[in-house]
């Protein structure tokens, strides 16, 4: 008999530029690919939770908020990430899973507060639960709010979901010698400049022993591979 999979409650982190393709800032095709894999693995009765970032949209950092104010830009960039968050939630309820969106910044009319505790709740309800807006303050990104939202909420993982199918030694693109790595440390990361998520994130994640996988997001089925504990992509921890 199986013991079912090696992880029980996970965190996505979707960077903004996943629900983008050639054309659309949102992709209908990718948000719907992407939600039918959330809807699968929490079909399978994993507890999945998806901190959504905004850079297909807006980033406080971007040429875009030149000479803005870097808070008010940064505003901009976490209401970036309520958009994707509303897209993905819509796509994930039409396939038939029920879906909260929970925002750090207040808009009641739109997505409920996030309440720690109120998120377990729907994690514990089977809800997919989407994290928007960040921390709600300015100066931070959404990789880090995915590390501290996973820590929050006693996540085992946070999964990242990328282009690549883990990290490697140099830019696999066009480098046929570039050697994907299937563990790391966090130092590794840190010391090396690997991109796996910044380095705040990194460090929360050090300090708290939380295990990061990366591997390829938009390949049918590969949420639910890094949750079964297969062994693809790269690993990044202690
Ligand atoms: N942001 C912020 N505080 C947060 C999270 C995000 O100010 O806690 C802003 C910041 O401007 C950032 C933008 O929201 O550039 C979009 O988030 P991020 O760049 O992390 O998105 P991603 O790169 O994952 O698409």
């Amino acid at each position: 008999m199986s013991d079912g999979p090696r992880y029980r409650r996970v965190l996505l982190k979707l960077s903004g530029e996943k629900f983008a393709d050639d054309d659309n800032s949102i992709s209908p095709q990718i948000v719907n690919s992407i939600a039918a894999q959330l809807v699968e693995v929490a079909g399978r009765g994993v507890e999945i939770g998806v901190s959504v970032g905004g850079g297909n949209i807006f980033r406080g950092t971007s040429p875009q908020a030149a000479g803005m104010d870097r808070s008010s830009a940064d505003n901009m960039g976490m209401l970036a990430t309520v958009i994707n968050a509303l897209s993905l939630q819509d796509a994930i309820e039409k396939q038939g899973v029920d879906t909260r969106v929970l925002s750090a910044i207040g808009m009641q009319e739109v997505a409920e507060p996030y309440i720690r505790r109120r998120a377990i709740r729907h994690l514990q309800k089977g809800r997919v639960v989407i994290f928007a807006a960040g921390l709600g303050a300015p100066y931070f990104t959404t990789d880090t709010a995915a590390a501290q939202r996973a820590l929050e909420i006693g996540a085992e993982a946070i999964l990242k979901g990328t282009g690549v199918d883990g990290v490697y030694d140099r830019d696999p693109h066009g480098a046929p010698e570039a050697t994907r790595y299937s563990d790391l440390t966090y130092l590794d990361v840190l010391s090396h400049g690997l991109k796996v998520m910044d380095a705040t994130a990194i460090s929360l994640c050090m300090d708290n022993r939380l295990p990061i996988i990366v591997f390829e997001l938009l390949r049918e089925g590969n949420i639910w591979r890094v949750v079964d504990g297969q062994p693809i992509g790269t690993i990044v921890h202690a």
